[in-house]
């Protein structure tokens, strides 16, 4: 892979000099991604030398509309959007959801005051919803099955005539299932219903087209393609009725005013066209490596199980679950070896409960605290991965030792 690129030497993160220790492995792609230099380069000219205000109506204000509006088509490629104007820039992807959902209810609650959300939603969406019982709107959390996938029956029956927009993930962040999106679309436009989709967990991995997926709106951010932070979008596709959220100079065709971060805008823009030329080469490789640390892990490890869909699921994901031992003390006893991975969603790390997500599959509390997450990335090297590969099971090992739970083998 391209290691030129890799950030970790050039990286000030807390390097372990435990042991001589000075390896550091980055497996916790969902949770923030090094932007791509190429991105970088494309944003600094912005920063100092085209600096106006698109809003200008003199010389200083061409050159960033141009910038801005390159940027739209690109995001735009990347997921097939019919046209560029259906393209609104945000802060991000929390930004997105809140448009997206709060912005189809106040302009449409004429039509009806209920939302369907999948039980697997990202706490972004949870929120919004509660958010919006406030005001008279009703959430029904439709459940999925042991694999994380939504239930298409069960969808189906909750749907009301009252019932305004479903909003569903691509993919979800944690477990790494893709939703069958298409078949949820159907569903949907067949009684008249709008189609809310959060793809930040499957951009820039899958293939996504909002036009053959159907999808009506589609969150997007941008550091999750490798780009900045502090920038997303939200498609809308032209037709759907929606209200603004951020109010003020009618910025974005008046959907979100505040003046526009170009060079946020043109990074998101060039790290759009970059995964669209580069996907399907980096997820090849993520998803080769991948597949080795799957299949060593459950081959070689007594009592570990993989969450998630064992196909349909995005190609940097692996999420394990181990007998006898906590998620939080594995990943402690990695991190002191150098690897970084997760237990569960980044936004929700510091709360330390169980994952809703893995409880809606069905699993038992301390089944859930027994999960350990990974996500590769684009600089990850299959050295990373034979590093990993060492390293897991001395922790395992360790811990079970330790563990009132493990069982104690007959002499
Ligand atoms: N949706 C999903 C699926 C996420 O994983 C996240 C967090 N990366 C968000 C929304 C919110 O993103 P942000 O915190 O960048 O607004």
């Amino acid at each position: 892979m391209k290691k030129e690129n890799n950030p970790s030497k050039v990286t000030k993160l807390t390097q372990n000099k435990e042991e001589g220790q000075t390896r550091i492995i980055f497996l916790d792609y969902v949770s923030g991604k090094p932007v791509d230099p190429r991105v970088l380069e494309a944003m600094n000219p912005y920063h100092r030398e085209i600096f106006g205000n698109p809003s200008s109506l003199h010389i200083f204000g061409d050159p960033p509309v141009e910038a801005m509006e390159d940027a739209r088509k690109k995001v735009a490629d990347l997921i097939g959007a019919k046209d560029p104007k259906e393209i609104v820039f945000t802060s991000g992807a929390t930004e997105s959801n809140n448009l997206a959902i709060k912005g189809v209810a106040f302009r449409n609650q004429n039509k009806g005051k209920h939302i369907i959300i999948s039980a697997i939603e990202h706490i972004s969406i949870l929120n919004i919803t509660k958010y919006l019982e406030k005001f008279g709107f009703k959430t029904t959390r439709v459940g999925v099955d042991k694999y994380g996938t939504v239930e298409l029956d069960k969808l189906e029956k909750q749907i009301k005539p009252e019932t305004l927009l479903i909003s569903i993930n691509y993919a979800n962040n944690e477990i790494g299932t893709i939703e069958p999106i298409k078949e949820i679309s159907k569903i949907a436009h067949d009684q008249n219903i709008s189609l809310h989709v959060d793809a930040v967990a499957a951009e820039g991995l899958i293939p996504i087209d909002v036009q053959k997926d159907g999808i009506d709106l589609l969150t997007l951010s941008s550091n999750d393609i490798y780009g900045p932070r502090g920038i997303g979008a939200l498609y809308i596709k032209t037709g759907t009725m929606i209200e603004p959220i951020i109010h003020g100079g009618g910025q974005e065709r008046g959907l979100r005013s505040g003046t526009e971060d170009i060079p946020g805008i043109v990074g998101l823009g060039k790290a759009a066209e970059i995964a669209k030329n580069e996907m399907e080469k980096d997820s090849t490789g993520i998803q080769k490596m991948r597949d080795r640390i799957i299949n060593t892990v459950l081959g070689t490890i007594d009592h570990s199980y993989l969450n998630g869909h064992p196909t349909q699921r995005l190609p940097n994901n692996a999420h394990f679950r181990f007998d006898y031992i906590e998620g939080e003390a594995i990943l402690l006893g990695l991190n002191m070896k150098g690897i970084a991975v997760s237990t569960g969603s980044a936004c929700a790390a510091k709360r330390l409960e169980a994952s809703h997500v893995l409880i809606a599959t069905g699993l038992l509390k301390e089944e859930a605290h027994g999960s350990l997450e990974l996500t590769l990335g684009k600089y990850n090297t299959e050295e990373d991965v034979d590093y990993f590969l060492e390293v897991l099971p001395q922790v395992i090992d360790r811990l079970r030792k330790l563990s009132p739970l493990t069982p104690k083998r007959e002499e």
